[in-house]
């Protein structure tokens, strides 16, 4: 039986335009079709005078692992299955914040990831649909290992899924993580602002590793996203040729201009800086991550505004997890003040995304044969509403709607 669903506004992110007084018809999980209002003999839900855009996508999310805390040794005080357990809530608030779609990029206890996607796929768990990398291929020491301990404590093995020493092993580790599930590979290209001892400039994995993953992922189906913050990195992983370049905190013209050359995409974090100095101290993180975190958030902004003027392809990717889940829709405005229009905002967050990760063809727009999965602020289209949306629609089902409608 077919619905709809009526609304005054319509970001049309693929005509980078707001459309007004459509309707949507929905049969099962799918859009059937769009367009201008008219008589419908069917169950309506009429969203009123509000704005309704594709459910959001998050191209960097962390749904496992210990949240908000800038202390590694809290990983290894709780087993996995704890950890799978607390991703529970994660999901859930995830998803009530109007994000429909993440790609999650990386747990430091390998496959929970992988676990959690399937239960939300199998209706065990409310969450949005999610694309996982597994583990964290990186090297030993580097930003994608537990890093602070006495270098004679050894991390437990099932921490250390992804670490790579050489080109035929990177292969390996790809081809591995792969086999166990995951959807995509995470390769650590340089160091990080929170793990501690690591140098964000400084890159780790070499090009020649790099470009090695991407072939071997290539072979199955799978594309390489890579976390870089120096400006070297940031260039050898795209010359690598990887789908993404995450973070990018030191991001030159030269580099943002080699990004649009390649036609890679950039799912760079500007809001969270913000959140840690709010309310790292009280959080547990120290002063060296304090610092880097201080030092790399404006160079990182000015990056992402060299980026858009460069026309790199922008995606929408939050790092959620070092900070709670469910505030990523506050990056949004973020991005306006730094250079997106408000619909450019809203297309980063939807169709840029979905065609990052190649499932433009199922979600990121409201079109034929898409999943229903829609969020809606109230009145006209304003990017600060989208830190909280007051509607969600995941494959067609109500998820939350706090929207005030008279009829
Ligand atoms: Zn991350």
């Amino acid at each position: 039986m077919a619905r709809a669903v009526r609304c005054a506004r319509l970001v049309d992110v693929v005509g980078e335009q707001v459309l007004t007084d459509q309707l949507i018809v929905i049969e099962g999980d799918r859009i059937v079709s769009v367009g201008p209002d008219r008589d419908f003999d069917g169950e309506t839900l009429d969203l009123g005078d509000a704005t309704v855009a594709p459910g959001l996508i998050d191209l960097h999310t962390h749904l496992v692992g210990v949240a908000a805390c800038g202390d590694y040794a809290q990983e290894l005080k709780y087993s996995a299955a704890q950890q799978a357990f607390a991703s529970i809530p994660n999901a859930r608030d995830t998803l009530l914040a109007g994000f429909t779609t993440v790609r999650d990029v990386g747990t430091f206890r390998a496959f929970i990831d992988v676990a959690l996607r399937d239960a939300i796929d199998a209706g065990q768990v409310v969450g949005p649909r999610m694309a996982v990398a597994g583990a964290y291929v990186t090297v030993r020491g580097g930003g994608g290992m537990l890093t602070g301990f006495a270098h004679d404590v050894e991390v437990p093995p099932e921490f250390r899924f992804g670490e790579t020493r050489s080109v035929d092993d990177v292969r390996e580790r790809v081809r591995e993580i792969i086999f166990h599930g995951a959807d995509l590979i995470k390769l650590i290209a340089t160091g990080a602002v929170l793990a501690n001892g690591t140098v964000p400039g400084a890159p780790e994995l070499t090009e020649a590793q790099m470009r090695a993953a991407v072939e071997e992922a290539s072979w199955y189906g799978r594309y390489v996203a890579a976390h870089a913050h120096g400006t070297e990195g940031i260039k050898m992983a795209v010359r690598a040729g990887v789908r993404s370049i995450e973070h990018a905190c030191f991001l030159d013209d030269e580099g943002a201009e080699l990004m649009a050359a390649h036609g890679t995409y950039l799912s760079a974090d500007i809001w969270w800086a913000d959140w840690i100095r709010e309310v790292g101290p009280s959080q547990g993180y120290d002063a060296e991550q304090l610092r880097k975190n201080d030092e790399t958030a404006e160079t990182q902004r000015e990056g992402f505004r060299k980026a858009v003027r460069a026309g790199v392809k922008i995606g929408f990717g939050t790092d959620a997890g070092g900070f709670p889940h469910g505030l990523q829709g506050r990056q949004l405005a973020t991005m306006v003040e730094y250079g997106l229009s408000p619909i450019g905002a809203v297309k980063a967050a939807t169709l840029t995304s979905a065609e990052c990760m190649g499932w433009e063809d199922r979600v990121g727009s409201i079109a034929p044969g898409r999943y229903a999965d829609l969020v809606a602020v109230p009145g006209e289209l304003d990017i600060t509403k989208f830190a909280e949306v007051e509607f969600v629609m995941k494959g067609g089902e109500v998820i939350k709607n706090t929207l005030r409608v008279s009829s």
